[in-house]
């Protein structure tokens, strides 16, 4: 396997990086990851920009390089076997002097790639699978996880924990109210109503949600971005987690509530994902 640092394309095996790269010290970094199908990077103009943002908004110069980042991925998606693959995209601030809370003015920023094979939703090839098993913590993240830090501490902790080991997916909560998953956004439908809790500084702005919620809506689906709390949930028939490598999986249960009532055929899950893999089809 193959990876990309700084302008070289690198074997897996022999890739190194300072240990006073602010990545490694601070955490002081963004990142992204692209689904690939085949050679197409799905809605990679969506990913382009949210990783610009959240350079924005750490205040680092956006990269020259960031305009042919399309050429370097497409580039290591060859050099590595898969068809499909998640490509992972790490930018920091560069690697300094010494270790200091303030940086040298001139650092220039590390952009490293890799990339791994992207499984297909197992929820797509047997829809009859058994859902997600879901945790649910109190959300002790800062007050910016719309910025897509390296910073993940608080979404890792849930799954080291004695407890978790079989838990797929981990919803946080804050204020009695429900943000998002660990590495996923949350969809609930109540009856035929979709919701997805609204866009704020408490969740990241997933792509595959934004996508999901103008697709949805687009089809005639009832979807609405609306704040969901603990109490609401002993109303909900299903609940979805989505990002760009789940696409969308049903959740079984969230502790000790089950979600079974609904069949594949009957959920609206099963329609929605219906909807992305057409669009995944045309795609590839
Ligand atoms: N929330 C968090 C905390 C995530 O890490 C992710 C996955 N990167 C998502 C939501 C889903 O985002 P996307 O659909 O862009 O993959």
């Amino acid at each position: 396997m193959w990876t990309y640092l700084n302008g070289d394309f690198v074997k897996k095996e022999e890739v190194k990086i300072s240990p006073f790269d602010r990545g490694f010290l601070f955490g002081d970094g963004v990142y992204e990851v692209i689904p690939s199908y085949g050679r197409n990077f799905f809605l990679y103009d969506d990913h382009l920009e949210r990783l610009k943002r959240s350079l924005s908004a750490i205040n680092i110069d956006p990269l020259d390089n960031l305009d042919n980042l399309k050429t370097l991925l497409e580039e290591l998606y060859e050099r590595n076997e898969f068809d499909n693959q998640s490509m992972y995209i790490q930018v920091t601030r560069g690697v300094d002097v010494e270790r200091s809370h303030k940086s040298s003015s001139k650092l220039k920023p590390t952009l490293f790639i890799s990339s791994s094979e992207l499984n297909i939703n197992p929820y797509r090839l047997n829809p009859e699978k058994k859902g997600l098993i879901v945790g649910l913590d109190t959300d002790i993240r800062w007050k910016r996880c719309d910025i897509k830090a390296i910073t993940l501490l608080p979404n890792i902790i849930p799954y080291h924990d004695n407890y978790s080991s079989d838990l797929d997916e981990t919803l946080l909560h804050d204020n009695n109210l429900i943000n998002e998953g660990t590495s996923s956004n949350v969809f609930f439908v109540f009856g035929d109503q979709i919701v997805t809790p609204p866009k704020n500084q408490n969740i990241l702005q997933g792509v595959t949600r934004n996508y999901l919620l103008s697709r949805l809506s687009g089809k005639g689906f009832s979807v609405l971005e609306k704040k969901v709390s603990i109490e609401d949930l002993n109303k909900v028939d299903e609940v979805w987690m989505t990002s760009s490598t789940k696409e969308i999986q049903p959740v079984h249960n969230i502790e000790d509530l089950f979600l079974s009532k609904r069949t594949h055929q009957e959920s609206l899950w099963h329609k929605a994902l219906k909807v992305v893999e057409s669009d995944l089809e045309v795609y590839s």
